[in-house]
């Protein structure tokens, strides 16, 4: 059953005057559980169609449903609750320094209604998932690249989310790092039922951990299926 479903999607932008089509007529779907790569060159359209699974960017045409919703009809606290069962991270990490690692995981509940007692307790048992629970009280600029995508990580899965949408996240880290964070989201997948889509620009990165991927070339999704068949050398 997809979790994700993108019928006819496209996202037209005006670039000096003339239409430029980021992503152009995408039909995709993503299985619950699955972790589904996006793979393709600099500026193909891969950012700009996951930011359509969050209406992060409103598709100028087609529609995304989400868990059996069309996002485009929900009311805007609907929406916001749709939201926040997608997590989010990024290359840069996107943390705030002048908050302590625990802060920073904590941050996502501020919205909700729990007091802090319960909100530290949550964030502090994402920290050991992470394997980061004695940096509770370090700030970012104290931790390895590494370390600050696992408090992203942390950050991402702190409303429970049941899909987590990587863009290039670990494409400012060295190979072994790289490594770490991908056994990692896999751990998150298996052990959570979480549903990974993961962006990246590097087929080794699609390889050690994606079971489907899609090849994206200006807007289109040019090839498509399992790793194992769309990688295979003839
Ligand atoms: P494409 O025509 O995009 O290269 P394929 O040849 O892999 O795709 O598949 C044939 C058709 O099946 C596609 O046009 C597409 O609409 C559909 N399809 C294949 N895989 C998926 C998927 N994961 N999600 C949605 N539609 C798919
Ligand atoms: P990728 O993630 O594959 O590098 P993007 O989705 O970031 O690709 O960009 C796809 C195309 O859309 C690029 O040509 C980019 O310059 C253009 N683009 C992205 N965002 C905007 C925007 N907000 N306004 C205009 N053009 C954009």
């Amino acid at each position: 059953h997809p979790i994700i479903s993108l019928q006819d999607v496209s996202v037209t932008f005006q670039s000096n005057g003339k239409p430029l089509n980021a992503v152009d007529k995408v039909n995709l779907q993503i299985r619950q559980g699955d972790i589904y790569g996006i793979i393709g060159y600099s500026g193909a359209g891969k950012s700009t169609l996951v930011r359509t699974i969050n209406l992060l960017q409103k598709p100028t045409t087609g529609t995304v449903t989400v868990s059996d919703q069309d996002l485009q009809k929900l009311s805007t606290p609907k929406l916001r609750n749709a939201r926040k069962k997608i997590g989010m991270i990024f290359q840069h990490f996107n943390l705030l320094n002048s908050r302590t690692v625990l802060n920073n995981v904590e941050y996502p509940l501020l919205s909700q209604p729990i007091g802090k007692p319960k909100r530290q307790a949550k964030a502090k048992k994402l920290l050991e998932l992470v394997g980061l629970r004695e940096f509770e009280n370090s700030y970012p600029d104290q931790l390895s690249g590494g370390q600050k995508q696992r408090v992203a990580i942390a950050r991402a899965l702190a409303n429970d989310p049941d899909i987590l949408i990587s863009d290039e996240a670990t494409s400012a880290l060295d190979p072994k790092t790289t490594n770490d964070i991908l056994k990692l989201l896999k751990h998150l997948n298996e052990t959570l039922g979480l549903t990974i889509v993961l962006i990246t620009h590097e087929m080794q990165v699609i390889k050690s951990v994606c079971r489907h991927v899609a090849v994206m070339d200006e807007g289109k999704i040019i090839e498509r299926g399992d790793v194992a068949d769309v990688f295979s050398n003839p």
